[in-house]
């Protein structure tokens, strides 16, 4: 048999075989695997302690993370190039988008910020919060961090259809 032969032969062998065994593509991380650590000080004000799900990289360009804030604990603003889901898994807490109202969330709420959009979360004053958060990055950024978010505008009236804590 010729060569060229041969190497088709064993390309389609092996393209065949791949087809068979599709669950070798399938990870599996465990929660054994991962570790916690406290939000940096930069990005946060008060105690918040994140997991990271998965982060992007060769898999995907999407990056996940659980993070729980104690009372008091938020996010200093920042935004996300292509919009990030919040989804409230316990406790109370509160988001804000730049320019609009404080709203108040709890578990079971999700939140979605579009692109762009500067914004904080955080637990509230007096509850904690914890919230899966899923995000995309572009061009190897997960978004800008900007100025820590000041008492003032943290403890500001909650939107009044949301003003029941
Ligand atoms: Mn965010």
């Amino acid at each position: 048999m010729r060569k060229d032969v041969l190497v088709i032969a064993a390309l389609t062998a092996s393209l065949f075989a791949a087809s068979l065994l599709p669950a070798q593509s399938i990870e599996i991380s465990s929660a054994a695997e991962r570790t916690s650590a406290r939000g940096p000080e930069t990005a946060y004000t008060g105690l918040a302690i994140a997991e990271f799900l998965f982060r992007a990289g060769e898999a995907s360009d999407l990056t996940a993370g659980e993070i729980s804030f104690e009372p008091g604990a938020r996010t200093a603003w920042h935004n996300h190039p292509a919009g990030q889901y919040l989804i409230v898994t316990s406790g109370v807490g509160w988001v804000q988008a730049r320019g609009g109202p404080k709203r108040l969330v709890r578990a079971g709420d999700v939140v979605w910020t579009p692109p762009g959009v500067f914004h904080w979360h955080g637990a509230t004053a007096t509850q904690g919060m914890r919230h899966l958060a899923v995000w995309r990055f572009v061009d190897g950024s997960g978004g800008e961090l900007g100025e820590h978010v000041s008492d003032e505008e943290y403890l500001a009236e909650v939107e009044a259809a949301d003003a029941n804590e």
